[in-house]
């Protein structure tokens, strides 16, 4: 990936991180989609899945198994920032000038974010257009898309013109008057209720609770294409007091579906890659009767699980 640092100014269009951009998938929305995943996050969440979407920041990722100890990284860095000892990349010094990535030869260190413009992102996404007449489009997500208003409304308008469906995840933490213009464009919105005590939410993922909820109310109940989302975290998110809030704020904003997005620990092997500060939490994956249990009490409560 090349790292392309341009400010806003010189190209006359906002810019934003992006860190992947994925295709083929037949999840986060209908049909095949091509996933855009932005770099930056105002939430923390120690169950996720994408740590290398937390700091805005371009980072360094390193793949321990690719290694083979040639050491060319080292001797290329002219900020003395690679250690051999145990392999870590001091990120104070690091200044992400890519010298180490385009040195080794086996593909171990990779520059994660590059500064796109929407048109760039879009030269992209149009080649897999075809895909699309399989009723799908583009998924965007994160990190947190809702970060860069500007970036994600000329966007959502260059998809419009093409006749492109737009899906946005969200966690929800948004300014909506800066968001409006493109919420009141996209085809669909995820939006993720995690815990739903304030002063659990805030302890948890480290932000507040307020505006998330305040935000989830205002597009349910004026007709925006919303649905709402649960990440399953064993101990976390599946406690009977966070279900039954759950249950009672849907039910508030009257709401009656929830996709429960069960938990895996793939995000840790991530958090090495990127020598992310993220917890690892160390959690097992769900039994079928546990994942069937909680389905069942959303159901038994008028909420649809999906
Ligand atoms: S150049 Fe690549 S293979 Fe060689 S030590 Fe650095 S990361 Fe490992
Ligand atoms: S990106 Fe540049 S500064 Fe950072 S470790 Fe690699 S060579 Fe050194």
């Amino acid at each position: 990936m090349v790292l392309v640092k341009r400010p806003v100014e010189l190209t006359g269009s906002p810019t934003a991180p992006v860190f992947d951009v994925q295709r083929f998938s037949i999840h986060d929305g209908p049909g095949i989609r091509t996933l855009v995943f932005f770099k930056g996050c105002n939430l923390h969440c120690d169950w996720c899945q994408n740590p290398e979407a937390h700091d805005v920041q371009p980072t360094v990722a390193f793949y321990a198994d690719r290694c083979q100890e040639s050491f060319s990284c080292e001797e290329v860095c002219s900020e003395q920032a690679i250690n051999r000892s145990g392999f870590r990349i001091n990120v104070d010094r690091c200044t992400v000038c890519g010298d180490c990535v385009e040195s080794c030869a086996y593909s171990a260190l990779r520059l994660i974010g590059e500064t796109l413009t929407p048109e760039e992102l879009m030269d992209r996404i149009l080649t897999d257009k075809p895909y699309f007449d399989s009723g799908g489009g583009v998924t965007l997500s994160g990190g947190e898309p809702t970060l860069y208003p500007k970036f994600v409304s000329r966007f959502v308008d260059l998809c419009a013109r093409s006749g492109i469906h737009v899906g946005i995840e969200t966690a929800g933490r948004f300014s909506l008057e800066k968001c409006l213009p493109f919420l009141e464009k996209v085809d669909l919105i995820y939006f993720d209720l995690k815990i739903l005590d304030p002063h659990q939410h805030e302890q948890t993922v480290g932000k507040g609770l307020k505006t998330i909820l305040s935000n989830a109310e205002y597009l349910a109940k004026n007709g925006f294409p919303v649905e709402f989302r649960m990440p399953l975290v064993p101990g976390y998110t599946d406690t009977k007091e966070n279900i039954d809030a759950a249950i009672a704020f849907l039910k508030s904003i009257g709401h009656q579906k929830l996709h429960l997005l069960e938990y895996h620990n793939m995000g840790e092997v991530k958090i090495d890659i990127v020598q992310g500060k993220q917890r690892k939490l160390g959690l097992s994956r769900y039994t079928a009767e546990r994942l069937a249990a909680i389905a069942q009490t959303f159901e038994q409560a008028g909420i649809t699980p999906r």
